[in-house]
């Protein structure tokens, strides 16, 4: 979202999905999370229409991990998608919002076995197995429940997406999936055929976050058609499903420039059509996994300014109230946002500042270099383009409360989680004497 495309009210107020944000502020306390829900509906109906269009079977699995609560799951659930849960506690809270389980996927390299029992006591649409101590688990799981399940194997297909080290997973050196070319996914292959209480329904591989260019997922579904080719002469098996995971980009700054869905889904589609027919393969379902991309652009963090900090020829520190613990992304991969005044839409831009957080680490800094308006204490600042992993990656450092979450759309805003109280902070805690 660049801040030249949001809406304003004549006094000067953002407005997000129709409600006045700085009211929000007002209203529900800050550090705030606002969720514009009209947003993700229109992003989830941009992907759908570029499958549509192809005629081919297809299904978007959103990616719990970007935002995963109960109201955000109940969305999903109306828009009628899948998803996919990489933790029991991501499994229990889907399935506590009533999201049907047939349409959940579980992710993970480490699963463990009461995870697995959970997946299949609550009989989820597919297990995405990522190693061998996961095969062998299931089926002890399986043969002690007596039951049987869908499972899809996920492969490191040696494709690496060009962008942050820490975001790209589809390589060879990686903590996920069985290798394909040292011969790991093979043998998976063979260990799951022979399992009959899994139905082996296809491969899954994801090959980075906010990858920005098509050349990754063009590269990625040549290869998936070559493994199920492969797969069809060595062991006469072809996967009925191509899940090509997420990694979809958006713009965070004006650095950004990032591709619309139809971009990515018609080079995927296209690729496959054209592998497959020139392999005399059948055509598969598609899968994909985005995360970033449904939740990014819909989310804002309100924060209150505070206390500010001028140095004689620096960039003065706006020091706001929250940071780290509730968007840690610039802290932890350097992550660029943008932000406005959100009380000061139509002021002009005086000055560039440091946004700073308020936990107690020198690193805490949200934007480094911002053009704002005059920025006085009580102002509030809305950090743009917050909603994928921020809010699910909140913490309680320095034993702050994590933000409430507000969903706001056509004019009306809703709690969806509340803020945590200080009670909340010392719940679990013990004493000792
Ligand atoms: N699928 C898998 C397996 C992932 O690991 C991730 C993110 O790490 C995603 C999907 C979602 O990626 P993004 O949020 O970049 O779309």
């Amino acid at each position: 979202m660049i801040s030249s495309e949001l809406n304003s009210s004549s006094q000067g107020h953002l407005i997000l999905g129709g409600v006045d944000a700085v009211e929000l502020a007002h209203k529900y306390g800050t550090p705030l999370v606002v969720y514009d829900v009209e947003e993700i509906r229109k992003t989830i109906q941009q992907f759908k229409q570029s499958f549509e269009a192809s005629g081919l079977k297809y299904e978007i699995s959103y990616a719990s991990k970007a935002f995963a609560t109960v109201a955000m799951y109940q969305v999903l659930k109306q828009e009628n998608l899948h998803t996919d849960v990489v933790s029991g506690g991501e499994l229990f809270t889907a399935l506590k919002a009533g999201f049907p389980a047939d349409k959940i996927s579980f992710h993970g390299n480490n699963k463990s076995k009461a995870e697995l029992e959970m997946a299949v006591d609550n009989h989820i649409g597919v297990v995405i197995i990522d190693n061998f101590l996961e095969i062998k688990l299931l089926k002890e799981v399986l043969e002690e429940k007596q039951q049987s399940i869908n499972v899809m194997l996920r492969l490191t297909p040696g494709i690496s997406a060009h962008t942050h080290k820490y975001d790209q997973t589809g390589q060879v050196d990686s903590k996920f999936g069985f290798d394909v070319e040292s011969g790991q996914a093979d043998e998976a292959l063979q260990q799951v055929l022979s399992i009959k209480q899994m139905n082996l329904i296809g491969i899954h591989a994801h090959i980075g976050s906010q990858i920005f260019g098509v050349e990754g997922f063009e590269m990625l579904a040549k290869k998936m058609v070559e493994i199920s080719q492969n797969w069809h002469d060595k062991f006469d098996f072809v996967p009925e499903i191509l899940n090509l995971g997420g990694g979809f980009g958006i713009s965070y700054t004006d650095e950004d420039e990032p591709i619309g869905a139809n971009v990515f889904i018609d080079k995927i589609i296209s690729t496959i059509k054209e592998q497959t027919k020139e392999k005399g393969l059948q055509l598969p379902e598609v899968w994909i996994e985005p995360g970033r991309s449904i939740v990014g652009p819909a989310g804002f963090n309100l924060y209150t300014v505070g206390s500010r900090k001028d140095i004689p020829g620096l960039l003065s520190y706006v020091n706001v109230d929250g940071g780290m613990g509730d968007n840690i992304r610039p802290a932890l991969y350097q992550a660029k946002y943008e932000a406005v005044v959100a009380n000061k839409m139509n002021a002009a831009i005086e000055e560039e500042d440091h946004i700073a957080g308020k936990y107690c680490e020198s690193g805490d800094i949200l934007i480094d270099k911002q053009a704002l308006p005059k920025v006085e204490p009580g102002d509030v600042i809305a950090m743009l383009d917050t909603g994928a992993y921020g809010y699910s990656m909140a913490s309680n450092y320095n034993r702050n409360p994590r933000p409430a979450v507000v969903f706001v759309e056509k004019g009306k805003d809703k709690l969806v989680v509340k803020r945590e109280s200080y009670e909340d902070l010392v719940r679990l805690d013990e004493s000792y004497i």
